[in-house]
């Protein structure tokens, strides 16, 4: 292939610019904070589900309360009306000691039901302490996601602000280049790792770092200036 000595000269810019392209994308990807910005945006919702679970075993707890709560209000009203029936002389004597043993079982009963009331009502001040505690690790999830995200917005945005800038010298450069010699520029470019035209330096290869050997040195060296010489070892375009 032959591509003009100023057309290898701007290829050979464009490799320059858009390795600092790519360089500037791998830095935007591997910032701390911009891992610290994806672990704290990983974290909320597991924070979140666990005040939910908290919530939810609040909630649950309550309904027993208030299952307990109709069945304490329940044998209160049977004890009541037994009472009642038992000081309103309407029953004989043998009714009266019946419905006096009914009325300490009632009693029995009634405690019974007030001390698991009370046991329930004790768990549900235990789960609410968990509500709380998980309430704030909810909340501290939320402003640590707020402050990685600002720190991350702004480091990126530096780095998209000169990777912008570099895209469009690029961007220039590609339109002032021959279209054959950017389809093999890109082609060696995509097998090669992101470097598909390298300098030749002294005797060396920029792009593998491999000496040429005298041989083949003095094969480039003789030929016409508008040749597109390869590096034999790695096959990039190699600009003298
Ligand atoms: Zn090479």
């Amino acid at each position: 292939m032959k591509a003009a000595k100023d057309q290898q000269l701007k290829l050979l810019e464009l490799q320059q610019i858009e390795t600092i392209i790519d360089q500037l994308n791998y830095k935007a990807k591997h910032l701390p904070e911009v891992k610290e910005l994806d672990s704290a945006r990983a974290a909320l919702p597991i924070a979140e589900n666990e005040l939910i679970n908290r919530k939810t075993t609040v909630a649950d707890l309550q309904v027993l309360v208030k299952r307990a709560d109709a069945d304490v209000e329940q044998v209160r009203i049977r004890i009541e009306r037994d009472s009642a029936l038992i000081d309103g002389g309407t029953l004989s004597a043998k009714d009266i000691v019946n419905m006096q043993h009914e009325l300490e079982t009632l009693k029995r009963r009634q405690l019974n039901l007030e001390d698991e009331e009370l046991e329930i009502m004790a768990q549900v001040e235990q789960a609410q302490l968990e509500v709380n505690k998980f309430d704030a690790e909810f909340e501290s999830a939320k402003s640590r996601l707020n402050v990685a995200a600002a720190a991350a917005d702004a480091l990126l945005k530096e780095i998209y602000a000169e990777k912008n800038a570099k895209q469009i010298q690029a961007q220039e450069l590609r339109t002032q280049l021959d279209t054959e010699l950017l389809k093999l520029y890109d082609k060696i470019k995509s097998d090669q790792g992101g470097v598909g035209a390298a300098a030749l330096k002294g005797k060396t290869c920029e792009g593998c770092r491999i000496e040429i050997s005298a041989t083949d040195l003095a094969v480039i060296n003789s030929a016409s200036p508008d040749d597109v010489i390869r590096c034999d070892e790695c096959r990039r375009i190699l600009v003298r």
